[in-house]
């Protein structure tokens, strides 16, 4: 058999144990509270600070489509002309076309060219984040965070661009095989190392302080089954007002993370409701069902890559010999931002249904409806959310349940409708 039939093969299978993997360790049961308790939920928030949400996040939305826009348009425009592999050959020039040069710098200039395309709509969203006083940021510490977010990104994607054009270089045929496990394995890597090497290039991490707060959420987590060594404080509030909590990391690095602001912002009993809720994720192991669905999603994209290495037409317009060369970077990218598009939906569902297990987990945890309530209604208002919003863009961007379905939820719940 040829090196394309075995990717296909293998195409196949990674795509079948994606549906298996989704099947078992996603919710699919359960639809929303029914309306009737979400339009009471939204009846028992200020008006006025419901119509200020709506009006931030109106204020939001050109920015995000425009955002959007660019990033395809960058992408399209470098990746599916010669204009990428011009700018490949151009910055490694100075190295004579080596290929490692084309690879590192040709690659990092790709990525570069939408960074820049995209940071005047990124300072627009931050101009309207301080407007509504959402962010404490000033612009120098927001400069600071931007140039941290390259410095990570330029790592990461230095890595990226280095590991796999070296198995395309040396293995001409079978790269994909040495791809597609590359990609799966620096993907559960970034799961387990994000929580030490990356999230402390943001912000501080300090353990919950004693006193009686600390030893109720402990107890919490004893109660549970769940084994959480500590619960870290993040100071959120040097960025931003809002309030959140979560939990990332595997195994040895799992920790579950709240917001200075929300332990300054909310009482007990809703710190109890959020953190019940970070636990029912610890318990049924979302994190690691994402990182699997994420490591077996990136290797299935890397033999789909392959797999459109032999469009003829595709290369032709990108102006390369090879799907696998460097000077096809920014058609790889291009293929990368169209598949992203059209997968965000499916991941906003798939993370939806996952975010109300961890709700239905919280209100049997903590066995406080009301509370659960409230911590909805604060972290909606707080955040300036929209707590009932459209439902297109709900369904093409909405990672949680809507604050009024969540709310709603615990109302069904009081009642034993769940
Ligand atoms: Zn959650």
């Amino acid at each position: 058999m040829t090196p394309r039939a075995w990717a296909a093969i293998t195409l196949a299978a990674l795509l079948v144990a994606v549906v298996v993997i989704a099947v078992l360790r996603v919710p699919w049961s359960a639809p929303p509270a029914p309306r009737a308790d979400q339009l009471a939920a939204l009846d028992t928030l200020p008006a006025d600070a419901v119509a200020k949400g709506r009006a931030f996040h109106a204020a939001l939305r050109p920015g995000t489509y425009l955002s959007i826009a660019l990033g395809l348009l960058v992408a399209v425009l470098l990746g599916l002309t010669p204009a990428g592999a011009w700018v490949v050959e151009q910055v490694s020039r100075p190295f004579g076309g080596h290929w490692l040069a084309r690879a590192l710098l040709g690659g990092l200039a790709v990525v570069l060219a939408g960074e820049v395309v995209a940071l005047p709509v990124a300072a627009w969203r931050q101009t309207i984040l301080r407007r509504y006083g959402l962010s404490t940021q000033d612009w120098s510490a927001w400069t600071v965070d931007m140039l941290k977010g390259y410095a990570v990104g330029a790592v990461i994607g230095a890595v990226v661009l280095v590991g796999f054009f070296t198995v395309t270089h040396f293995a001409p045929r079978w790269w994909w095989v040495w791809a597609a496990a590359g990609a799966a394995l620096l993907t559960v890597l970034l799961s387990f190392i994000f929580p030490v090497l990356v999230e402390p290039v943001f912000n501080k991490f300090t353990p919950m302080p004693e006193g009686e707060q600390r030893t109720r959420l402990m107890a919490m987590a004893e109660r549970d089954g769940v084994p959480v060594r500590d619960v870290l404080v993040a100071d959120a509030s040097r960025r931003t007002r809002a309030v959140n909590a979560y939990v990332s990391g595997l195994g040895p690095t799992r920790r579950i993370v709240v917001y200075d602001t929300l332990l300054e912002k909310a009482p007990q009993d809703e710190v109890e409701s959020v953190v019940a809720h970070e636990l029912g994720h610890a318990k049924d192991g979302d994190v690691l069902t994402g990182t699997l669905l994420g490591a077996i999603g990136a290797a299935a994209a890397v033999c789909a890559l392959y797999l459109l290495g032999s469009w003829g037409a595709l290369l032709r317009r990108a102006g390369v010999d090879a799907i696998g060369e460097p000077r096809a970077v920014a058609l790889l990218l291009a293929v990368a931002t169209v598949a992203g598009l059209l997968a965000g939906p499916a991941q906003a569902f798939v993370s939806r249904r996952v975010e109300a297990r961890a709700d239905r987990h919280a209100l049997e945890l903590t066995g406080d409806p009301a509370g659960f309530e409230a911590m909805q209604g604060r972290l909606s208002l707080v955040n300036l959310g929209d707590p009932d919003p459209n439902p297109v863009e709900q369904f093409l961007f909405g990672s949680h349940p809507t604050a009024v379905e969540r709310m709603a939820e615990a109302r069904a719940w009081a009642r034993g409708a769940r």
